[in-house]
């Protein structure tokens, strides 16, 4: 069975790459009736907080995301890791070194000034601990090949080669105890039983100090696929500005987790030329193979489009839903939840969502574009639409009101046939009528059919707002 896994270090949010990086070992795994785990890399002490933590489970589960089992800290795992070091020197594969802090700053020194990289240079490989200095503690080194290559078979990056005398003796463990983080991602991943780590690409010089440590334990070294990082627009290093933000800013910004999941597939994955996919789709179509080896571009346009398309296409029950969840985290949204919450409030909302959401392509732009729902009478009215009710307009919809006070029905075809007729009896064009007519009722000059607006508004609170504004 194929066992994924998604390694996130806690740093206060779900960045967009690590969302990437989690939806396709979730797809793999999907893909192949596997697991993915999750891990936590919360060996830094200082940053791993419990609201750290929280923030990124909160982004897994924002986006759909669910690993397998429980989340395995990899702090708690310290004792292992500190096994299976007594085994490597027990192995012969890792030595104790006795450098001093300032044996090893001569080294780099030295390093520097011949213009090479700082390198050990194995000089406790085969000393006897007898030679020890009295007082110093030793590190764990592990014994790394001194000549030949280490060759990793990426299934993205193809062969990489890398020449062992470039590796040198890594540490596995601190003077003081504490392990390496190469020693315990290694230890974690085999003793998880991963067999495929899909990553990003900034950890593929590391693949090849990890696959050591596989050797030097004569454990099976997993398949690994390291995937370009995401870039900006421009081809820079994503910048915030360009989309390097956390998934709950992603879930602020409006936009709903299926469309998210898809742009995020596509970030680097494609599908011949499938845009669109629906989740089931890429589960069933996800493969290593069609991983590209060249970073993919983020962009805001693309992800906006798609977002457009997901909530025409989202069930208006489960697309309100999202909304909620979204309105709970943007400033101004409690307000808009209570109101919502109001008696009959729910339904005029549900009753408005099949006009909004063909013009809405974020959450955010649906809170705007419904606001004329909760906006209070007498309405603010934008500039484009004062302009609408001049002394003309404001006297069309004097004419309107008596004609519309009298519809008993006020559905739909009721008021459409009403404003129709008046309008072809003052000998106007209907646009004419219409306009003034959504700028009473929405305080805008664009907005859902003016005809669901007066419906959704119910007649009370319509002609109020008509009366407003008429002249
Ligand atoms: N914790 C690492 C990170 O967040 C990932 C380590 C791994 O996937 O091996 O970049």
């Amino acid at each position: 069975q194929i066992v994924t896994r998604f390694a996130p270090s806690p740093t206060g949010y779900l960045h967009i790459g690590g969302a990437r990086t989690a939806l396709f070992n979730w797809l793999y795994a999907k893909h192949t009736g596997g697991k993915m785990l999750l891990r936590i890399e919360d060996t830094d002490r200082a940053r791993s907080t419990e609201a750290a933590v929280a923030a990124l489970i909160d982004g897994l589960n924002w986006l759909g995301l669910a690993w397998d089992g429980e989340p395995v800290s990899q702090f708690g795992r310290v004792k292992r890791h500190q096994e299976v070091v007594a085994e490597m020197l027990a192995r012969g594969t890792a030595y104790k070194c006795y450098c001093t802090p300032q044996e090893l700053d001569e080294m780099r020194e030295k390093a520097r000034a011949e213009g090479r990289p700082p390198r050990y240079d194995g000089r406790w490989r085969d000393r006897d601990a007898s030679e020890a200095p009295a007082g110093v503690a030793p590190a764990i080194r592990l014994r790394a090949p001194l000549d030949g290559e280490t060759v990793i078979e990426d299934q993205v990056q193809g062969r990489v080669v890398f020449p062992n005398k470039d590796l040198d003796d890594l540490v596995l463990l601190r003077s003081d105890g504490v392990p390496t983080y190469m020693l315990a991602v290694v230890v974690d991943d085999h003793d998880m039983g991963v067999t495929h780590i899909i990553r990003g690409d900034d950890h593929l010089t590391n693949a090849a100090r990890q696959k050591l440590i596989y050797q030097a334990m004569d454990w099976d070294v997993p398949v690994m696929a390291h995937i370009p990082l995401i870039h900006g627009p421009d081809g820079a290093k994503l910048s915030k500005r360009h989309g390097a933000l956390g998934a709950e800013a992603y879930r602020a910004m409006g936009y709903l987790p299926a469309a998210m999941r898809n742009y995020l597939a596509r970030l680097g994955w494609s599908h011949g030329d499938d845009e669109i996919m629906s989740t089931e789709q890429m589960i069933e179509w996800f493969g290593l193979e069609a991983i590209g080896k060249s970073p993919s571009r983020f962009d805001f346009k693309k992800l906006e489009n798609l977002n457009g398309h997901y909530m025409r296409a989202t069930p208006d029950a489960e697309l309100l839903a999202h909304w909620k969840a979204c309105l709970a985290h943007v400033e101004g949204g409690a307000s808009v939840l209570d109101w919502m919450a109001g008696p009959g409030n729910a339904d005029k909302v549900l009753a408005a969502l099949p006009g909004l959401k063909e013009r809405a392509k974020t959450l955010v732009e649906l809170t705007d574009s419904a606001s004329y729902l909760w906006r209070q009478r007498p309405l603010d009215v934008e500039e484009k639409a004062a302009a609408l009710l001049d002394a003309d307009g404001k006297a069309i919809l004097a004419g309107l009101l008596p004609l519309l006070s009298a519809d008993a029905e006020w559905s739909l075809t009721s008021t459409e046939t009403i404003v129709k007729a008046y309008a072809e009896a003052q000998g106007l064009k209907l646009g004419k009528v219409a306009q003034p007519l959504r700028a009473a009722l929405t305080g805008r000059s664009t907005s859902p059919g003016i005809y669901d607006v007066l419906v959704v508004l119910g007649k009370d609170e319509a002609l109020g707002r008509i009366a407003d504004q008429a002249a």
